[in-house]
């Protein structure tokens, strides 16, 4: 394997995969409509700028390139916005990935490695949660990563294309070295809503609930440093071309950290004050997501280095020198 295709290498996560593939020697080629993405995050590869569901696009890419391996990030991911407007949810990520496969099958491409997610499991049923639990998503967003997964099996037995779907829990954290990191517009998630709060960027953080069944009231989540995410993925890929078999995996630490863990651990890394008033309930969150990263450890032999002070030491970094995230 010497050329990596990452689709949406523009994103937060992929921009941080194509680093690692580049700091391995791969060759790397991004295609990204960079309608969420930001060129800016592309380092070291080349980025083709067009949309998964544009066939000739893809075809054109991969003429271009002798593409050995996929990785697939395109997807719109705000959970709110795909229970309001599910059709823009199938619109974009099963058909983008569909539009992905076939490009596969024509160019003979058989190994994809999929960003998935821990909304494909919906309310959980005990934790922490293993791949084997039940699937019933609570909203679009993941009920279309997981309408893929089952594309991608049926693939697999129709044409041969191996896959491995990664079900990330929380991702955060930035690549200091290479100098990325998190830049949504909306922000929506946690970690850079508690930073942009330290940097004065928001005059507080709103804790979604504080009468969970949980110790401290708020909900627990599983955060996983984005640069552990990659080499997950850099591992599966590995896997798959010594023709390991196709499956769903859970990427997290195994860890769960309360919101107000979380806003703690940030008050003592960035010496800031960050105030934090409780607000009601967001719709749809359930009280404990905590992956058990076990198959991950056994099959791919990944093993998460980085902890919660380091993941949020990582992304205070970033956003305290780039406060106006990648800019204009
Ligand atoms: N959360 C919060 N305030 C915010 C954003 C998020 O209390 O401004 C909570 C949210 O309810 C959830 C946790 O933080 O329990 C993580 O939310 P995030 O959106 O980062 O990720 P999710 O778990 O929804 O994928």
């Amino acid at each position: 394997m010497k050329t990596i295709l990452v689709a949406g290498g523009a994103g937060y996560i992929g921009s941080h995969m194509v680093a690692l593939l580049v700091e391995k020697g791969y060759d790397v080629v991004v295609v990204d409509n960079l309608c969420t993405g930001h060129w800016q995050a592309v380092k070291g590869a080349k980025l083709r700028v067009g949309d998964l569901r544009d066939g000739n696009f893809l075809d054109q890419v991969f003429s271009e390139f002798p593409i050995d391996g996929v990785i697939n990030f395109a997807a719109y991911s705000l959970v709110g916005e795909s229970v309001t407007n599910p059709l823009k949810y199938y619109g974009n990520n099963v058909a983008g990935s569909q539009s992905m496969l076939t490009a596969m099958k024509n160019h003979g491409v058989k190994k994809i490695v999929f960003s998935s997610t821990a909304a494909a499991y919906g309310e959980p049923e005990k934790q922490p949660i293993e791949e084997t639990d039940r699937t019933e998503p609570t909203n679009p967003y993941g009920a279309t990563k997981l309408a893929i997964e089952g594309m991608l099996k049926w693939c697999d037995r129709a044409y041969g294309i191996k896959y491995a779907a990664l079900r990330y829990f929380n991702a955060a954290g930035a690549n200091t070295d290479v100098g990325i990191g998190e830049d949504h517009n909306p922000e929506s998630h946690l970690i850079p809503i508690v930073l942009q709060a330290a940097l004065g960027k928001r005059d507080h953080v709103g804790i979604f609930g504080d009468d969970y069944p949980t110790p401290d009231g708020t909900c627990v989540r599983d955060y996983i440093h984005v640069r552990d995410l990659a080499s997950a993925h850099l591992l599966a890929l590995e896997y798959l071309d010594k023709g390991g078999e196709s499956g769903s995996f859970n990427l997290g630490n195994g860890t769960g950290y309360s919101v107000k863990e979380i806003i703690d651990t940030a008050r003592k890394v960035t010496g800031k004050p960050i105030p934090a008033t409780v607000e009601p309930r967001r719709a749809g969150d359930p009280s404990v997501l905590i992956a058990s990263n076990k198959k991950a450890q056994e099959v791919l032999g990944w093993k998460p280095e980085r902890g919660l002070e380091q993941i949020i030491s990582d992304a205070w970094t970033w956003h305290s020198s780039h406060p106006d995230g990648y800019g204009k």
